[in-house]
């Protein structure tokens, strides 16, 4: 583990951390561990180790005279030694900071008793030691200063009657207060009256969270600056009969004229770049109180970032994001078409960003973003029974005339008022609703299907690819999530695989706890109960730690029929079976995964590496011939002459039902991290072909392989943790019970239970799939 950090880091009940100086929250130590060794942290202690030695070489200086450049500062103290930089009060130019070269220089600045300029005595003293304190890009400025603590918010929660009053609580707590509300119309006003002067015809409509009906106190402004009839009228304004504006009023004169800003650009022509470093000029040079004023041009939506200072409020402002207008509308729609929208999607939204599964305040980065994640929760309501939400495609349909809308060539009908439609069925409570949102994506095939909103339900891929335009066009991920509107859009097309992988480890943690007691009943101990634990980070992982089962189905490899078939005649068939299973699990764990897999011997403490089980595998595959796939011949021909070979399988000494195999496991690379990029890059331009498919089990070690030697070519000495798993069959004591399944149950040491968890759900998926191929392949 990294030294670097360790005093920055307070620990936290059940095993979590905090680093104070980056405030995160981690579960546990290896989580530590990588934080301490990620680049946020050796940033910020990188920058931490530059402020303290800046501050050590420099002075605090004021009395001189209000104006007086930094250049004179300079010259001033230049007679002392060297000067690296004079940094001015910005705001009211009454002091500077000064740093010198070195420490000698400032000894002999410190040294003089009295410092004069331009006829003013100066007061020159040593910096104040301050803590460095990071403070997240989001939370400076104002207006997130009355934002609630955890702790308060705890407090408050902790005081509901239930959990479905404490969701309701959630929303009075986080949506604006009237003046915040006030606030931002009279902010947008003011945008509103700059730009028309400037812009005429154009108008400032503001979208996102601070409409949408999702709104939390401090959330950003995303305004969308219309200019359509700005480009009208220039373009009219350029006819020789002059234009009209749809008023009455013209406007010939604001757009062209000599000092009119629209006299130096075509809108018509002119590139989003173009435009949008204009309403960055704009907003530089005439809106009063905004700072910071930045064009982002490299977004999916390039926009003109802001700060307003007063109120400490950030924005965006667009120019073509018209589709965004229409959907900000409808998730309006949705909150008022039934009541239980908006607590759940507070709900999910907090503790998605107390998990630090959503919410990314640089945009961009592998986290869902808020309108994703909301769109999450109302495809889950369109697939209740009977649905909470319709799907868009019926909303569509129960539009007028009038509310026919196509944006950008995408469809974005559907009705204004909420009035008119039927209200759900559905009488679910938000306490109920909340459980089975975690249940329903607990395990959920993220990568396999695309969730549609359209149509309320998840598209198989190949179908969806093959079905249309904006299926072929649809950038696939890790995790795949349809826009309602824009069907071309993959809202989480930035989701990465690890963010995907833990987002269904935490619903997964989360349905667990929902489950208990402690979430559903007030305590009546006054301990934390219901939400409360839900929010806190990484706070339910623990709990699931003993909980990580794969069921295997016996049979996969072979037809059920044939199955049965077997089943009836061959006494042994279970115990055959669970040997095969066994050796098809340990080769996909070794051979496949590249882990140390070393078998627990049973009963004698003996331990066996599993490179030996191959050759057993392959004693017990001459055996077992009349197993395979297609075969007729039955089991009894052999009948209990199948001994099985060697007696480390121990056939012998297992009696039917209880068949076990436990092996001792270490993971020493991330193999389940970026496979798809690695496989694309060895299986080449082609698609996978079905020679290809065949050999999936070759091509996988090649991944694991490749994943393996990307940081290190030696194995590192440690493994990354280490895990035990045993194999059971499921069935109960008689051998001919009808369930074939076998389970494999997994447990890791809690300190290890977060990276493990991210390995378990890749698991989930993968070793099924590769244990058939590999029995298939042997059969
Ligand atoms: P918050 O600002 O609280 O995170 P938000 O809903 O305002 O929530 P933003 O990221 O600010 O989220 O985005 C503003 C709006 O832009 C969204 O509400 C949505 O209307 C639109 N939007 C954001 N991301 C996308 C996207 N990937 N695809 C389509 N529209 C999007
Ligand atoms: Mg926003």
């Amino acid at each position: 583990m990294a030294d670097s950090g360790l005093g920055d880091v307070e620990s936290l009940p059940r095993g979590g951390f905090r680093c104070r100086l980056c405030h995160v929250a981690v579960a546990n130590k290896p989580s530590l561990d990588d934080h301490l060794r990620g680049k946020k942290h050796q940033r910020l202690e990188n920058l931490r180790t530059v402020r303290q030695a800046q501050e050590l070489r420099s002075v605090f200086v004021s009395g001189f005279r209000k104006g007086t450049p930094a250049s004179e500062l300079s010259d001033y103290f230049q007679a002392y030694g060297e000067v690296a930089n004079v940094v001015m009060d910005k705001d009211k130019g009454v002091y500077a900071i000064v740093e010198l070269q070195n420490e000698t220089v400032l000894e002999k600045v410190l040294a003089q008793p009295q410092h004069s300029l331009g006829g003013q005595k100066l007061r020159v003293k040593p910096r104040e030691k301050k803590d460095f304190k990071y403070t997240p890009p989001r939370k400076q400025g104002s207006a997130r200063q009355g934002q609630l603590s955890p702790e308060k918010l705890a407090q408050k929660l902790c005081q509901a009657d239930n959990v479905d009053a404490q969701m309701s609580l959630m929303v009075q707590l986080f949506e604006f207060s009237e003046s915040e509300r006030r606030l931002r119309d009279l902010l947008v006003t003011l945008f509103q009256e700059v730009f028309l002067e400037f812009f005429p015809g154009s108008a400032v409509l503001p979208f996102g969270s601070s409409v949408n009906g999702f709104a939390v106190s401090g959330c950003d402004l995303d305004l969308f600056l219309d200019l359509e009839k700005t480009k009208n009228f220039q373009a009219s304004a350029k006819r020789p009969s002059g234009p009209q504006a749809e008023d009455g009023a013209s406007v010939e004169q604001d757009s062209c004229s000599e000092d009119s800003i629209l006299s130096d650009i075509d809108l018509a022509s002119a590139t989003v770049p173009e435009v949008l470093e204009l309403v960055a000029a704009v907003m530089r040079k005439c809106v009063p109180g905004v700072h910071n004023v930045q064009a982002v041009l490299t977004a999916r939506r390039p926009v003109v970032k802001f700060w307003h200072k007063e109120s400490g409020l950030r924005g965006d402002i667009s120019i073509n994001n018209k589709l965004a207008i229409c959907n900000t509308r409808f998730l309006q729609l949705c909150t008022e078409m039934d009541e239980r929208v908006r607590p759940l999607v507070y709900v999910v939204r907090y503790w998605a960003k107390q998990q630090a599964l959503a919410g990314n305040p640089f945009g961009g980065g592998p986290l869902l973003n808020n309108y994703a994640l909301t769109l999450l929760v109302l495809f889950f309501l369109q697939t209740r029974t009977p649905p909470i939400l319709p799907t868009v495609a019926h909303l569509k349909e129960l539009s007028v005339e009038e509310e026919r809308t196509v944006v950008d060539g995408w469809d974005c009908s559907f009705p204004k008022d909420s009035a008119r439609l039927e209200p759900s069925g559905n009488k679910e409570d938000l306490c109920s609703l909340l459980s089975e949102f975690f249940r329903a994506f607990e395990d959920y095939d993220f990568a396999g299907c695309v969730i549609s909103l359209w149509e309320g339900r998840p598209l198989p891929l190949p179908s969806f690819l093959s079905s249309s335009e904006a299926g072929s066009k649809l950038k696939l991920g890790p995790f795949n999530l349809q826009d309602p509107f824009e069907q071309s859009h993959n809202v989480a097309a930035n989701v990465n695989e690890k963010t995907a992988l833990r987002f269904q480890r935490c619903c997964c943690n989360a349905a667990k706890y929902c489950r208990s007691l402690q979430y559903q009943r007030k305590s009546s101990k006054g301990k934390i109960w219901g939400l409360v634990r839900l929010f806190q980070p990484g706070a339910t992982e623990a709990s699931v730690a003993e909980n990580f089962v794969i069921g295997l189905p016996l049979t996969m490899a072979v037809p059920p029929a044939q199955a049965h078939e077997l089943l009836g005649q061959a006494r042994d068939f279970h115990l055959l079976w669970f040997q095969k299973v066994c050796a098809s699990v340990a080769f996909v764990l070794r051979d496949v995964l590249k882990c140390s897999c070393v078998e627990v011997g049973q009963g004698l403490g003996e331990e066996q590496e599993v490179s030996e089980v191959k050759q057993e595998e392959e004693e017990l595959e001459a055996k077992t011939q009349q197993l395979s796939v297609g075969s007729k011949r039955p089991l009894d021909e052999g009948g209990s002459n199948v001994s099985l070979p060697a007696k480390r399988l121990r056939v012998d000494d297992l009696l039917p039902g209880e068949e076990s195999m436990t092996w001792n496991c270490a993971v020493w690379h991330r193999v389940w991290l970026g496979r798809r990029r690695i496989r694309r890059q060895l299986q080449g331009p082609e698609s996978e072909t079905q020679h290809q498919k065949a050999n999936s089990l070759d091509l996988e070690a090649k991944v694991s392989e490749a994943i393996s030697q990307q940081k290190c070519e030696a194995r590192p000495t440690d493994p990354l943790f280490q895990f035990t798993v045993c194999a059971q069959a499921s069935r109960g004591g008689t051998s001919c019970e009808q369930d074939t399944r076998i389970s494999l149950r997994f447990s890791t040491d809690p300190e290890q239970a977060s990276v493990f968890q991210e390995f378990f759900h890749f698991l989930q998926g993968f070793l099924p799939r590769m244990v058939e191929q590999h029995l298939v392949r042997k059969a």
